[in-house]
């Protein structure tokens, strides 16, 4: 197979000056594409630091390889003034990776508005602000494509994470919202719960997990994501040490009652085996239409006596 190019793509990466964000930039510029590294230059949590020279180490190591790209240093909450670096030094936007991420790990016992809010800020604030500045050129070029960064914390939940678990599953609905706005203009997004060695996880993992988890095992199913040839869109990836999948919502076959005066706790009791049996007649929605074609069927029912 003919190894995958991005030629006259311009590519914003957000966060790039560490960490996965850092293993895209270097990636795409290497295969022709113009990229924006931005990063801020902040510690892990987000409490202090803006330091340029975290975004320019990165344009370093692009340019000194022959590769093209700029830097922006820029808070993602400014999203648009990253969008507009691309579009003043490159004059186009084509792919926009929504990477920039800190960590805030406490409790909810212990949380403090401020935990909650500044995650919630550079998450999720974050990537709407750049998408939004994206999406008029996207729309009049009819071509975009978007990765909003998840997490396997907000898919699945983890402790001491309620903040950034509640930002990460923002995304996902941030990012099936996006692909169906985008579906008529060639707009793809997509959502990515990866996983590496990183500033973010270092605390965490043992020292042979750091060493297995390179983040340039990310970067092949992100380079796939984002490339012309692929149409996939609204969907969410995991990607980690070489392993890739796709996660999706799963629906029990459950049970429908008529919603009428017969309809009470002990009808909901007595079928909670059919409400929670995944085993046959399970479906997989993608859209709210697939919910209200359930509520016709409830209203088709004969009353709710089983
Ligand atoms: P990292 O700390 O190595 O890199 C994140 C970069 O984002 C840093 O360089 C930081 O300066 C930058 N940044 C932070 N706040 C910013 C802001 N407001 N504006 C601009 N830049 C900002 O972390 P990483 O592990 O490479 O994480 C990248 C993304 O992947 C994050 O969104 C993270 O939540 C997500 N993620 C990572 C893992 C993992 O295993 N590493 C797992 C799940 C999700």
């Amino acid at each position: 197979m003919e190894k995958l190019r991005y030629d006259n793509q311009v590519i914003v990466v957000t966060g790039a000056g560490n960490g996965l964000g850092r293993q895209y930039a270097k990636f795409f510029a290497a295969r022709g594409g113009k990229v924006v590294v931005n990063d801020l230059g902040g510690t892990f949590n987000g409490k202090a630091g803006s330091d340029g020279a975290v975004a320019d180490a990165v344009i370093k190591e692009i340019t000194d390889a022959g590769g093209i790209a700029v830097a922006n240093y820029n808070a993602v909450q400014e999203g648009e003034k990253i969008i507009k670096t691309a579009v003043d030094n490159f004059g186009r936007v084509d792919v926009l990776i929504n990477n920039a991420g800190i960590l805030r790990d406490v409790t909810i016992r212990n949380m403090k508005d401020e935990d909650w809010d500044v995650i919630m800020d550079v998450h999720v604030t974050g990537a709407m602000r750049t998408a939004r500045a994206a999406w008029p050129y996207f729309r009049k070029q009819r071509y975009g494509k978007v990765i909003n960064t998840s997490s396997s914390s907000g898919l699945f939940g983890n402790f001491g994470q309620s903040n950034y678990a509640a930002a990460k599953m923002a995304l996902v609905g941030f990012t099936e919202t996006l692909a169906k706005e985008g579906a008529k203009y060639n707009i793809h997004c997509n959502a990515l719960a990866p996983a590496a060695a990183s500033r973010l996880t270092q605390t965490v993992w043992p020292p042979e997990m750091m060493e297995a988890m390179k983040p340039d095992s990310v970067v092949p199913l992100v380079g796939t994501l984002v490339h012309s040839s692929c149409k996939e869109t609204g969907s969410i990836f995991e990607a980690g040490a070489g392993h890739f999948s796709k996660i999706r919502w799963e629906r029990s076959r459950g049970f429908i009652a008529k919603p009428d005066d017969s309809l009470t706790p002990d009808v909901v009791i007595r079928n909670h085996d059919k409400i929670v049996d995944f085993s046959s007649g399970a479906s997989y929605p993608t859209s709210v239409a697939d919910s209200v074609s359930l509520l016709e069927q409830a209203n088709a029912q004969p009353a709710a006596m089983t």
